[in-house]
């Protein structure tokens, strides 16, 4: 999903490991060479939503090398790895697999040359363009880290590997596939999303809301056509669309609190095919976006309700009223339980000095939002975003002189090093502080 990170005042920090490094990055360091090996692999072969069938398999096997018990084929092509470990909270650690279809232009050696079918049914090449294999190499380091520091903590890690975030649907089909009832259900869930508007090696937390819920909706708007120079016998339905696509505007800015953030916007009008032919029919896309179930129920309504009206006071009635369609399933907004987000704040602050920002919410999506959906009363999730943006390519855009891409350019080419160490470390002692020793 596409991200944006208003990190204000972070501009020409230069990224500094601190010179009191730990035993924990002794050994993270250690093992860069190797994940990094891992990473241009992932990354050079990357596979489309539903499709991770090697990338599934490549990692299952390293997770059952590292003594995790480790399932595949859980909401198709997911993998949940479990180690057991004495009394304590149930830590789940997620990390997402798929690519997207989108023919890389990194120029990078291990640059994708892979091919493949979408669902749209279009070949296209595939490429990691969101940078979900940086998200599976830390996921690797900190299984490695965890699994070698089994007397350092109490209780039980589960790892999953998620299929298809693109689409929206693979946290939900893990979900269905019985993860909270097949396998140990987590009281904690942590995740990172790489972030193309960040410099390499922060780290970005928002308490509450954090990504918005996304609806996708179209509206078919229903006229009575005939031939352009005698308007008078038709009912226009690019006129009557149009009018919908002006009136939609007031949701936001006449209906919604402005303290309260909402977005509707029409990515899509089409009709007609001829200069002096007045069609009979007018198909809008929209994307609409909010954060609680409130905003977006009265959007919905909103939508279906305006689109009427102006169909009405255009006199059309029964069946040419527009048809209004909400596509199922919708992304849920991503939820960070404030104590949890404390907590982790705490510890990543305290571990990465002048590098760990609070940031705006965001109106993008992520379907790690369901994990938490599906028991909010008992499981807390937190997902944080670790700026990518190589530090030579922030400084030139921080002085006017280059564009950064963003994530799902064909040249996002994030600074993989400085994400993996940071987030590999941030997972790590994040959830060696959920799970300490003495269990409590
Ligand atoms: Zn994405
Ligand atoms: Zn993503």
């Amino acid at each position: 999903m596409r991200i944006g990170l208003a990190l204000a005042g972070v501009c020409g920090l230069a990224f500094a490991v601190p010179a009191q490094a730990d035993e924990l990055r002794d050994a993270l360091m250690e093992d860069m060479p190797e994940l990094m090996e891992v990473y241009k692999d992932l990354h050079a072969n990357p596979e489309l939503s539903f499709q991770e069938f090697n990338t599934a398999k490549k990692l299952a096997a390293r997770a059952r090398e590292l003594g995790f018990e480790v399932t595949e084929g859980v909401g198709q092509t997911g993998v949940v790895a479990v180690m057991k470990n004495g009394d304590g909270p149930t830590v789940m650690l997620r990390a997402d697999m798929d690519g997207l279809p989108v023919n890389e232009q990194t120029g990078l050696p291990y640059a994708s040359k892979a091919r493949g079918v979408p669902e749209s049914g279009v070949e296209s090449g595939i490429m990691h363009a969101c940078g979900h294999d940086t998200h599976m190499v830390a996921w690797v380091g900190a299984a490695q880290l965890l699994a070698e520091r089994k007397d350092e903590w109490s209780g039980t890690l589960v790892m999953i590997l998620q299929p298809a975030e693109e689409l929206g649907l693979g946290a939900v089909a893990m979900l269905e596939d019985g993860l909270y009832e097949r396998f140990p259900k987590p009281d904690y869930v942590l995740a990172f999303h790489d972030a193309a508007a960040a410099p390499a090696g922060f780290i970005g937390y928002t308490p509450g809301f954090a990504l918005a819920n996304v609806d996708s909706v179209d509206i078919t708007v229903k006229g009575v056509g005939g031939h352009g120079a005698y308007p008078h016998t038709t009912k226009d339905p690019i006129v009557i669309a149009s009018s919908i696509v002006m009136r939609l505007q007031t949701l936001v800015s006449r209906e919604t609190s402005p303290l309260d953030s909402a977005v509707v916007t029409v990515g899509s009008f089409r009709s007609g095919a001829k200069h002096n032919i007045i069609s009979d029919e007018a198909k809008l896309q929209l994307t609409v976006r909010s954060y609680s179930d409130e905003t977006r129920a009265a959007l919905l309504e909103g939508i279906e309700r305006i689109a009427k009206a102006e169909s009405m006071a255009a006199g059309l009635s029964g069946d040419l009223l527009p048809v209004v369609e909400v596509k199922d399933p919708y992304t849920p907004a991503t939820y960070n339980t404030p104590e949890l987000t404390a907590d982790v704040a705490e510890v990543l602050t305290a571990r990465f000095p002048g590098r760990v920002f609070e940031t705006d919410p965001v109106m993008g999506g992520e379907d790690f939002s369901q994990f938490r959906r599906a028991d909010p009363d008992n499981v807390q999730t937190l997902i944080f975003w670790v700026g990518g943006v190589p530090q030579d390519q922030w400084e030139k855009a921080q002085a006017g002189e280059a564009e950064l891409p963003s994530l799902h350019s064909p040249f996002w080419a994030p600074d993989a090093e400085k994400v993996i160490a940071t987030a590999t470390e941030a997972l790590t002692a994040a959830t060696l502080d959920l799970m300490p020793r003495s269990g409590g």
